[in-house]
């Protein structure tokens, strides 16, 4: 008596894989569609899904909700409190609403590819037909192997391998139609689920009332909002992206992270478009920015690949396993400081403190904090990636992770150990004439010139209690090259 599409990281009804399909599947047999969402307090818990994006996903929910209600498609969002028992509810709803059918997009970290495939097989002795469609990347990970059969390691021969697969597979790159309307006596026949309200965020997940208005105003939900976010960049933005897209201060990056994280936008959606904004209407030529900006949603693709070919890395091992013998500090006030933005290192903070009020941080910062942590204070990095999780809006496990080993030399294609940021030169780089650094850090907006890069040793007039820095740079590094040598066993 109806078909049930799942909702999980794609909370949007256009160019939805899975919803689309449902929404076929369900006219092919003349029932209705139903759509759920199902929050469970320790699945965000397990996943360090940070208070900020858990409120994000709420509040798209009540747009989704909305969106769907205009198709006459119900959204029901039932609160499930034990991980564990997510399967079983699920079947016990659709039993409930008599579907034979239920389609979701798959997720590749462990836990639910196991539990996925777990539902597949319980499915079948229920008569329930799951359908788990790849949606999230652009190319489908498994899709892509190396000339000798395995899974590539480096993103340059990998993303040739993904252009080259889009050139010879360009229905990869069509967009799903939404959903069809569903006959208007849905309405009646399962008015509940139309009035059953989205919840509240989870007692461990709540926000104080100034953050959720904060949060609120920086981040309005909503494919529609992502959709036009993505136009407006394409439209105006992207063409300087090449050359500004490392400048903190620039505004030339797209900033719709949060929107492929939650699903409100999709990866498919944002590389057709920005082919479609291209002068040569392919995707790579033409204007650089575009092509820039596209081999950048790549990389999304790429850590989504990695992470489904080695799944170990979801248990917070390292990539490449001989990092495991790094002695690193686990100086607990020292990690404080950074996490609070007040290492002393100007564009540090910035970057932190841009992550603590918006729960978004530009990824040139997010590089240069990383490095900080895990070479210059030699703190374990799985600390900062377990931080950035509860701090960010736009919190993947696998770009997170991937950005991690990048920064700490342990994951895939990383920095090489012994290359180290010098916090105080990437200021000078990438913040020239300090806008970002007196944007995050008042303390600092009086002192003049190229001081605010370094205003201890450079004689700026700091206030507030602005700290010293926490380290010498030359002897951190000095340090950290010693540390990874003796962790790596090399001379
Ligand atoms: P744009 O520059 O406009 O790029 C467009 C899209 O491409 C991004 O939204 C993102 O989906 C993708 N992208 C761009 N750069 C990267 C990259 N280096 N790795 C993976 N995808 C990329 N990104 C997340 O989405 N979630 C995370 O949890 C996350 N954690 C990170 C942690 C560290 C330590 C580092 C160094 C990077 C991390 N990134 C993460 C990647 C990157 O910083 C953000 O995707 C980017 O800053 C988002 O801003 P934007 O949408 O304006 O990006």
């Amino acid at each position: 008596h109806a078909v049930v599409h799942w909702f999980k990281c794609d909370l949007r009804t256009k160019d939805n894989k899975a919803l689309h399909l449902a929404s076929e599947k369900a006219k092919a047999h003349g029932v209705p569609l139903i759509c759920i969402y199902i929050v469970s307090p320790q699945d965000f818990k397990a996943h360090v899904t940070s208070a900020v994006r858990v409120d994000f996903i709420l509040r798209t929910l009540e747009v989704l909700k909305q969106d769907l209600a205009r198709l006459d498609i119900p959204l029901y969002v039932e609160t499930v409190e034990i991980r564990k028992s997510i399967p079983s509810r699920i079947f016990e709803l659709c039993e409930k609403w008599g579907a034979s059918h239920l389609f979701a997009n798959k997720e590749y970290e462990v836990d639910e590819l196991r539990r996925e495939a777990r539902m597949v097989r319980e499915g079948l002795r229920k008569g329930i037909a799951l359908s788990v469609e790849p949606d999230t990347c652009v190319v489908a990970p498994g899709e892509l192997k190396s000339g000798s059969g395995t899974q590539y390691s480096v993103y340059s021969p990998w993303f040739r391998a993904w252009m080259s697969y889009l050139h010879t597979h360009p229905h990869h790159l069509d967009l799903y139609p939404p959903p069809a309307s569903n006959p208007p006596s849905t309405r009646n026949d399962h008015k509940e689920l139309f009035d059953t309200p989205i919840p509240q965020a989870p007692a461990n997940k709540s926000l104080t009332d100034e953050e959720r208005k904060r949060f609120s105003s920086l981040w309005p939900p909503g494919e529609e909002e992502a959709n036009e976010r993505l136009a407006k960049f394409l439209q105006y933005r992207v063409e300087a992206y090449k050359d500004k897209r490392n400048f903190p201060a620039a505004n030339a990056t797209a900033v719709v992270s949060l929107h492929l994280a939650a699903g409100t936008l999709s990866a498919r959606t944002a590389v057709a478009s920005a082919r479609s904004a291209n002068s040569t209407k392919k995707l790579d030529g033409g204007n650089p920015g575009i092509a820039g900006w596209i081999s950048e949603v790549a990389w999304r693709d790429f850590y989504k690949h990695v992470l489904t070919h080695w799944p170990f890395i979801c248990m917070n091992k390292s990539y490449k396993p001989e990092y495991t013998n790094i002695e690193w500090r686990y100086d607990t006030e020292q990690f404080e400081a950074w996490c609070q933005g007040r290492t002393g290192f100007p564009f540090i903070d910035a970057g932190m403190r841009q992550l603590n009020h918006t729960g978004y941080m530009h990824n040139r910062a997010r590089m240069a904090v990383a490095s900080f942590l895990a070479k210059d204070l030699l703190i374990d990095w799985r600390m900062g990636e377990r931080y950035f999780m509860e701090h960010l809006i736009d919190g993947d496990f696998a770009s997170n992770n991937g950005g991690w080993g990048f920064s700490a030399s342990s994951g895939v294609d990383p920095q090489p150990y012994f290359r180290i940021f010098n916090p105080t030169l990437q200021s000078e780089r990438f913040d020239p004439d300090g806008e970002y650094i007196r944007k995050w850090v008042p303390e600092l907006e009086d002192v003049k010139g190229k001081a605010i890069h370094d205003p201890f040793n450079r004689g700026g007039k700091v206030k507030g209690g602005y700290p010293k820095p926490m380290v010498v740079h030359k002897e951190s590094r000095d340090r950290a090259l010693q540390r990874y040598k003796e962790g790596l066993g090399r001379d």
